[in-house]
């Protein structure tokens, strides 16, 4: 959907910015013009004003409470006595007065008599400075805002020449000649998306030769996936070995921006690369722009339609044999504008899944190349150590495990650098907390309640550690890990994490008898858990295998809510609350019975926990007595 007129090339917006500003400054100097006091009025005596009155010299006066405001029908001569620097008097026609709280009773009928025009106003009103203030509210803000806007322009890298660089592109360009390029050897784990780039870096190669045999070149690839699984990392490496420059930006940089200036941005980027062709050309969180239109929040509409179709129209502006790809990132592939995904635009998507055990080994070993590594370490219990973890997470690990090394004075990067790292990394930095005995206490009986129920409910996923110094948001916790990377969740499994999650509070209660606030999180948790279980799962008899909540995003993590009204009835609405209220009722049954039965196993574990603060696997199993969770029982249907 092109704009029916071809936008100008240099957009209108800034000059009308300026005008707006000069014309705000105007108003404003205007304003200061007519409102300040011409000629300041002077404080004169009260017995000198009462004198001026009886003169018949008093022309008129402003009463406002006990201040009275006046002019004289001819200049006075008046010196004040207690200004010992003055030596002449001054010739005084506008004053000022104050009524004296003794008043003063003749005063009125004199006034009358000599024919003083009274005018009285009112206290109620604001004072005329107050006044003056109000009035300027709205044009201070206006200036508030175009300070704060051209700030935010200066601040832009390339902008130093203020508004000329206006709707200049900010794309950072990589010289990827240099040594410092990155090639498809810097990322790792990502295989299967590395080769379907690999026909794009042919391409770019030796654009000719596609084009000779017939065949269509690519033009516009979307890469989809979670955020640090290497999309732009990946988009830079197909530069790399095609040794062609790589312009980026992100489209969320658009979106704060005045009506005119993505477009202009956009267009700029595509006309680098054009003059530079063959290139790589990136557009990082395409969904921040490209979201299906009509579903914007007012107010940001109009330039994010704009950015998003002048994307379209650049798309379509140019052939594929002009030697440019174009490759865009996004996390929210379903949100996008249909439009986007038509033939000639981003009609190839690559999917860049998180790594598996293997993907993530190899990823440690990119990131370990420049790290010397103690003999213990073992990359590949590393990988296995950390499911779920992104490229970008690893890498972090890696620098944190090397920034701890180095704190700890060690030549030399350990596996135990790389546990205490991943700790971090995954339960959050340590807090410190003072704490009441009791608190401790009970957090170690919550946090054991976590660990029994992870060792005894079949099919609950191995405890590594569980500890009760405080992280981040937590006072306390108790980490489970699969032991291999998992794809597909057994109803029982299902049932054993919400059972284990509940086993704080259930804990709490079977030592204390009383509840706390610490198991927010855990309900939060066992809630989602239980209601995706009825609502997505079809793991519930009295509503059955439908489909009543939107599916998840994978590449979030996070399910989106129906847009607008439920698709169900109202009955269906209360089904599900009392299904969900049922597996969780059931849960905490089964998490008390455990506790009740294993309770000398879990007096031992807080007492543990309670002097050594943390504990891990082998530390568990042995202050317990308990054997590792037995796995799920498959029972083989025949058939
Ligand atoms: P995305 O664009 O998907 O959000 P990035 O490409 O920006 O992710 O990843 C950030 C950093 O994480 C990269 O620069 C790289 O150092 C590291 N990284 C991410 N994925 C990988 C990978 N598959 N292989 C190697 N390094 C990776
Ligand atoms: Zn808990």
């Amino acid at each position: 959907m092109a704009p029916t007129a071809p936008p100008p090339d240099t957009p209108k917006v800034p000059r009308r910015a300026w005008l707006l500003f000069l014309g705000v400054v105007v108003a404003n100097i205007l304003l200061v013009q007519y409102c300040a006091p011409k000629d300041e009025a002077t404080t004169l005596p009260w017995s000198r004003f009462r004198q001026e009155v009886a003169n018949g010299n008093v022309a008129s006066i402003d009463a406002r409470g006990d201040v009275i405001a006046g002019r004289f029908i001819r200049p006075v001569q008046w010196k004040d006595q207690r200004d010992t620097t003055a030596t002449t008097p001054r010739s005084v026609t506008t004053f000022t007065t104050t009524v004296p709280a003794f008043a003063d009773p003749g005063l009125e009928a004199l006034l009358a008599a000599k024919g003083v025009e009274i005018r009285v106003v009112s206290t109620q009103e604001k004072t005329s400075f107050v006044g003056m203030l109000f009035s300027l509210v709205p044009t201070l803000l206006f200036i508030g805002v175009y300070l704060w806007f051209f700030r935010r322009l200066a601040r832009q890298p390339d902008m130093g020449a203020g508004l000329q660089g206006f709707g200049r592109s900010t794309a950072r360009r990589f010289d990827t000649t240099s040594d410092t390029k990155v090639t498809f050897d810097d990322v790792a784990g990502i295989d299967e998306a590395e080769n379907e780039l690999k026909e794009v870096v042919d391409f770019l190669r030796d654009p000719g030769k596609y084009t000779r045999l017939g065949g269509t070149a690519p033009k516009g690839v979307l890469l989809v996936g979670a955020p640090g699984t290497g999309k732009t990392l990946l988009a830079k490496a197909v530069a790399g070995e095609a040794g062609v420059p790589f312009f980026s930006m992100s489209a969320a940089e658009f979106v704060e921006m005045i009506v005119g200036v993505g477009a202009a941005r956009v267009r700029d980027l595509f006309r680098q690369a054009r003059e530079n062709a063959p290139a790589i050309l990136f557009i990082d969180e395409l969904d921040t722009v490209g979201r299906a239109r009509g579903q914007f929040s007012i107010g940001g509409t109009s330039e994010q339609e704009q950015t998003l179709n002048q994307i379209l129209t650049e798309m379509d502006g140019f052939s594929s044999r002009q030697g440019i790809i174009v490759l865009a990132a996004t996390n929210q592939p379903d949100l996008l504008d249909k439009a986007l995904l038509r033939p000639g635009r981003f009609d190839r998507r690559v999917v860049v899944n998180l790594p598996d055990k293997t993907g993530r080994e190899a990823i440690l070993a990119v990131h370990t190349r420049g790290v010397p590594l103690a003999p213990d370490v073992r990359l590949a219990t590393l990988a296995a150590d950390t499911p779920g973890l992104s490229g970008a997470d690893i890498r972090n690990l890696v620098n944190e495990a090397a920034l701890l090394a180095a704190r700890r004075e060690q030549d030399h990067v350990t596996q135990k650098d790389f546990l205490d790292a991943l700790e971090k990394i995954i339960l959050g930095p340590e807090r410190p907390l003072l704490l009441s005995p009791e608190d401790r206490e009970r957090i170690a009986y919550h946090e054991g309640g976590h660990a029994i129920l992870g060792l005894v409910v079949s099919g609950a996923d191995p405890v590594q550690r569980v500890s009760i110094v405080p992280r981040g948001q937590a006072l306390g916790v108790t980490y489970q890990r699969p032991d291999s990377d998992r794809y597909n969740y057994p109803e029982g499994y299902l049932r054993a994490r919400i059972i284990g999650a509940l086993g704080g509070r259930a804990a709490e209660e079977l030592v204390y008898g009383t509840k706390t606030t610490g198991a927010e999180n855990d309900i939060e948790q066992v809630t989602q858990l239980a209601r995706n279980m009825v609502t997505r799962w079809g793991m519930s008899t009295a509503l059955g295998m439908v489909q009543l909540a939107p599916r998840e995003n994978p590449y979030l993590g996070t399910v989106a809510g129906f847009p607008g009204p439920h698709p169900y009835s109202e009955q269906t609405a209360e089904a599900i609350d009392a299904e969900v209220q049922r597996i969780i009722a059931e849960c905490h049954a089964e998490a008390t019975h455990q506790l009740t039965v294993h309770r000398p196993a879990l007096d031992r574990l807080a007492a543990a926990l309670l002097t050594r603060e943390t504990l891990d696997a082998s530390e568990i199993l042995e202050v317990t007595g308990l054997p590792p969770a037995p796995a799920l029982r498959s029972v083989k249907r025949p058939g």
